[in-house]
């Protein structure tokens, strides 16, 4: 564990912002950091740069801007996270991205922990029928995770069945819904909230566990359609919204459609974002 800046500070850190009021567990981890480093804190409350939603290593959410789930995914050490922009806020220095140190992150974190982290990207997430996902329908309240091989929840076995990795995968197991997420999710996009809630929760929960849209000579480019036309999906990074575009028109082509019929709104996102 190391507190690079406090080379550069010779006086105790103090902190007297007025962000963090709402956040009980990051405060303590604030007043746990401060006892351990001799530090003094001022006020009740610190202020946190990023926007973003933060966990720590074991996946348990910290802190999230505004109290809402949204944006970039940080990963925060419990024991040393580093501090101090300025006299009255804090400024998370080393910080994890979650997404774009992703390769080395997950193999840091256990399944039971990367689980935690995708559940509760989901949890609540409004769902195109207008209900919110209730995390008491997966299976076992929670995402099953197979991430190389680190599994968690009695994720799909997709080698069992002869098929390449999948990015996600549902089945539906004694009426509760069984969503896997595999490493492969995060090979073409980043794990936003938005991009998680897209993939998990809009295409594989709400399509192929409530609309059982299976059959990829049918329906399954309504999955992706679903995907387009989330609350969500706006608020995608745009390599989610390329390839999600992109197997919308494979996936409609596949079931036997026609350009002519293509709806002119997907059409014209394809061309912003795939052409
Ligand atoms: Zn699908």
């Amino acid at each position: 564990m190391s507190f690079n800046f406090l080379k550069n500070f010779k006086n105790p850190w103090e902190a007297t912002g007025e962000k963090v009021r709402n956040s009980g567990v990051l405060r303590n981890v604030v007043d746990e950091w401060a006892q351990k480093n001799q530090a003094k804190i001022l006020g009740q409350e610190v202020e946190v740069t990023e926007q973003g939603i933060f966990f720590n290593y074991l996946g348990e959410m910290l802190y999230t801007t505004n109290g809402s789930l949204k944006g970039q995914i940080y990963l925060i050490e419990n024991s040393g996270f580093h501090v101090l922009k300025s006299s009255n806020s804090l400024s998370f220095k080393n910080l994890k991205d979650f997404s774009k140190t992703f390769d080395e992150n997950w193999r840091q974190l256990t399944a039971e922990s990367i689980s935690k982290i995708f559940t509760t990207s989901v949890k609540d997430a409004l769902l195109n029928n207008n209900q919110k996902l209730n995390v008491e329908n997966l299976y076992n309240s929670c995402i099953s995770i197979d991430f190389n091989g680190k599994r968690y929840n009695e994720p799909w076995d997709y080698k069992a069945d002869n098929q390449t990795e999948p990015n996600a995968s549902t089945t539906v197991v004694d009426g509760k819904i069984k969503v896997s997420a595999f490493q492969n999710m995060i090979g073409e996009y980043e794990a936003t909230v938005e991009n998680i809630r897209c993939t998990l929760a809009i295409h594989e929960f709400y399509g192929h566990g409530i609309k059982l849209w299976n059959n990829d000579y049918e329906n399954h480019w309504k999955c992706y359609a679903a995907e387009v036309d989330s609350v969500y999906f706006q608020e995608t990074t745009d390599s989610l919204k390329k390839t999600v575009l992109k197997k919308l028109w494979e996936y409609y082509c596949m079931a036997g459609n026609t350009a002519n019929s293509f709806p002119t709104k997907y059409n014209l996102l394809y061309h912003k974002y795939v052409d």
